[in-house]
């Protein structure tokens, strides 16, 4: 009994003391990272940080330079790929144009030499599970960007992975389909409950999806924590920059507190601001205090509640759901969003506004 209470609290994929050289080049720095059963977890960054070199090394096709990878508590670092137990789905389909529907998915299962019967009846209910039954006689040709993407993800489901690997599945896609496929493929993953790596530079992606997110760049993982934790309280600049819009005011830290610090923007002006539990401070440092544009309230300046900053209009920009406006406010510039609705006050250029926001929405970052 035991030993069955340890395997459930294993994680489902672990790297340990992970890295890949190429030549002269370290595509991946030394990671651990534990990835929990059932989790959705993303790999985040911009191109060359090393996130496809990391999920093929999961997936077998790359050896690593040092390191071990477990899977369910399995060492697998020098299995072959077929034999890992993990699927893999590439974001150029992968589908053979001269099978149809049925037999693309049925493949795997043939080459496993399975029975006929028990073929159609997992085919059958895979079609059903990602929405495609009534296709199973169409070929390549005749199906959407989305159905392919559908029919990739069903030939992987079908053989029963314990991991499910998905590289960029939505980069070919068009903005309304990859839009659409988020949140199908997240609850898809959901409902089967299989362990999902994801590998992305597409900032929204990784927020819909994921349960968490590893940001990466240049070989390293940077951050790992919830969308929330990612978004709302990120660990550095890099980070604040990569993911969403992001004001980033020149500030230094005066104090520590409970919640964070307090930091000094210039001409006296204090005010509160958190910190990532993955980040510590010292008075007297350099930060950048960023305010995420939603964040902030903007009213016309008048003699009320004190603002934590003033200024004025710089521009106006319409975006359908909001209004983005640039305001000037000393030293700073910042830009702030406003929901469009019809009982919005607009300010035009110059126009004197008083600038509004929570302890809670100011974070510092080295
Ligand atoms: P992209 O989104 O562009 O695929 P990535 O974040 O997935 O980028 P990797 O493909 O993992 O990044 O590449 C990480 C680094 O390793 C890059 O500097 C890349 O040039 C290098 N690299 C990747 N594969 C090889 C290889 N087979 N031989 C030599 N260098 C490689």
């Amino acid at each position: 009994v035991p030993a069955l209470i340890k395997e459930s609290q294993m994680s489902s994929v672990e790297f340990q003391g992970v890295s890949k050289k190429f030549g002269g080049t370290v595509a991946v720095e030394k990671t651990d990272i534990a990835i929990e059963q059932g989790e959705f977890f993303s790999m985040l960054g911009p191109s060359g940080c090393g996130k496809s070199t990391t999920l093929r090394m999961l997936a077998g096709f790359i050896a690593p330079t040092t390191g071990r990878i477990l899977v369910n508590g399995r060492d697998i670092t020098d299995l072959p790929p077929e034999a890992r137990g993990i699927g893999i789905v590439f974001q150029n389909y992968a589908i053979f144009p001269h099978m149809n529907v049925f037999d693309n998915i049925a493949f795997g299962l043939v080459e496993r030499k399975q029975d006929k019967a028990t073929i159609k009846r997992k085919v059958e209910a895979t079609l059903a599970q990602v929405g495609l039954t009534g296709y199973e006689g169409r070929f390549e040709r005749e199906l959407s960007g989305g159905q392919k993407q559908r029919v990739a993800l069903a030939r992987v489901l079908v053989i029963e992975p314990e991991i499910l690997l998905l590289d960029e599945p939505l980069s070919a896609l068009d903005k309304q389909m990859r839009e659409e496929m988020k949140f199908w493929i997240k609850d898809i993953q959901k409902s089967i409950g299989i362990t999902t790596v994801y590998v992305t530079h597409d900032q929204s992606e990784a927020l819909t999806m994921s349960d968490r997110i590893a940001v990466m760049n240049e070989g390293r993982m940077l951050q790992i924590g919830s969308p929330v934790d990612i978004y709302e309280k990120p660990s550095s600049r890099f980070i604040a920059e990569f993911i969403g819009d992001s004001n980033l005011l020149r500030a230094s830290v005066t104090e520590l507190t409970d919640t964070g610090c307090v930091v000094d923007l210039g001409e006296g002006v204090a005010v509160p601001a958190r910190v990532s539990d993955a980040v510590s401070v010292a008075p007297g440092e350099p930060v950048g205090l960023l305010l995420r544009p939603e964040m902030v309230r903007l009213m016309p300046a008048h003699d009320g509640e004190k603002p934590r900053l003033s200024g004025k209009i710089v521009d106006e920009v319409y975006q359908g759901a909001l209004r983005r406006y640039r305001v000037a406010a000393g030293t700073h510039e910042l830009v702030v969003e406003v929901p469009n609705r019809p009982e919005l006050v607009r300010m035009a250029a110059g126009t004197p506004v008083d600038l509004f926001w929570s302890a809670e929405s100011g974070v510092a970052v080295p």
